[in-house]
């Protein structure tokens, strides 16, 4: 942190950065120790002065989105924390031959991404109904549901590099599977342009409500969380694994493994990191013990583990 030019950030970013940040306001986990500093950036030039700054001093540099699908360490998170701020929030809507094309800043709630194109009968979007944060944050994850998944309706992405250029990757050279899109390292999304069909108004609401009423009948909404922790093993459910080697309902500190889901750790008060980590660990020794399964984290680790 000695190296920082504080000044430099402050007379830059004003209010928008923040020195000792508790990260727990800012997860679905309501989880986490604090970032050394939080910057709240608006456009990509902006981005390019944080990275500039953050290599000057020597600083890692990691993009929060809505933080739905994070763990952050009790510890916290060393070096910048960037968020993208609401003009990075825009939509646009561009009509084309071949359907209706959607231009999403990355800090975009993915939630008003499925609305809009709903109300404009356009399909491809229903199965994103309830997953929460960021349009950045669901294409990195590849977020999906019931059969969906962003990186279906992706045409191109926009970004900076770790360079701080700005790059445009054209579907062609989009890579997605499983809650996974491959980006060169450090790169920050800022833009995406999805393409959407239109179709059958009732058709539509069917699909959206079927995924809302699913939604609600398995997941746990009423404590803190982060959705699945694990992800699913081929063939396999990792929730259906964790529940037989009969992990539903236990605690550790402030954590517990949810009685609607197996797959989803909740915050039922005071929970730390640590405590949410030690279940996670053993779920996958018992699991691996009993049916010789390995278990991967959907969810992402961040921040300062130490030893632990
Ligand atoms: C109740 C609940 C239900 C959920 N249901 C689902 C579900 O059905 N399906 C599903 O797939 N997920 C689900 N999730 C997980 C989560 O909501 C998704 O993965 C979501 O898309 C993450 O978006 P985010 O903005 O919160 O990303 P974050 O959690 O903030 O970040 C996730 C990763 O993306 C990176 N990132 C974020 N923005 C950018 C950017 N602009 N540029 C570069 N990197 C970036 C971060 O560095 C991090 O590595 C659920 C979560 C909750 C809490």
């Amino acid at each position: 942190m000695s190296r920082l030019d504080r000044h430099a950030l402050e007379q830059t970013f004003a209010e928008r950065v923040r020195f000792d940040e508790p990260l727990s306001r800012h997860t679905s986990f309501r989880i986490g120790g604090s970032a050394d500093v939080w910057v709240e950036v608006a456009d990509a030039e902006e981005i390019g002065r944080v990275q500039k700054i953050a290599a000057a001093a020597d600083l890692p540099l990691f993009v929060l989105g809505g933080g739905t699908n994070v763990l952050v360490s009790d510890r916290g998170v060393r070096g910048i924390v960037l968020h993208l701020g609401r003009p990075l929030a825009c939509l646009d809507w561009r009509a084309n031959g071949n359907g209706l094309h959607a231009r999403a800043g990355a800090a975009l709630p993915l939630k008003r991404l499925v609305t809009e194109a709903i109300a404009r009968d356009l399909s491809g979007l229903e199965f994103a109904e309830g997953i929460p944060g960021t349009v950045g944050g669901g294409l990195l994850m590849n977020a999906g549901a019931f059969g969906g998944e962003i990186g279906n309706i992706v045409e191109y992405v926009d970004g900076v590099d770790a360079y701080g250029e700005l790059q445009r990757f054209p579907r062609s050279a989009l890579r997605f599977s499983y809650r996974r899109f491959d980006l060169p390292p450090g790169f920050i999304v800022t833009r995406i342009e999805f393409l959407l069909q239109p179709a059958d108004r009732d058709a539509i609401h069917a699909k959206r409500d079927d995924a809302k009423r699913r939604r609600e009948a398995h997941q746990p909404l009423g404590y803190p969380n982060a959705g699945s922790i694990f992800k699913n093993p081929p063939g396999q459910h990792a929730g259906r694994l964790i529940e037989a080697v009969g992990m539903k309902g236990e605690r550790q500190g402030g954590a517990m493994v949810a009685e609607q889901h197996a797959n989803f750790i909740v915050n039922v008060g005071g929970a730390t990191a640590a405590d949410v980590r030690a279940l996670m660990i053993e779920a996958a020794r018992r699991v691996w013990e009993a049916k010789r399964v390995r278990l991967e984290p959907e969810i992402k680790l961040v921040g300062d583990w130490g030893q632990s």
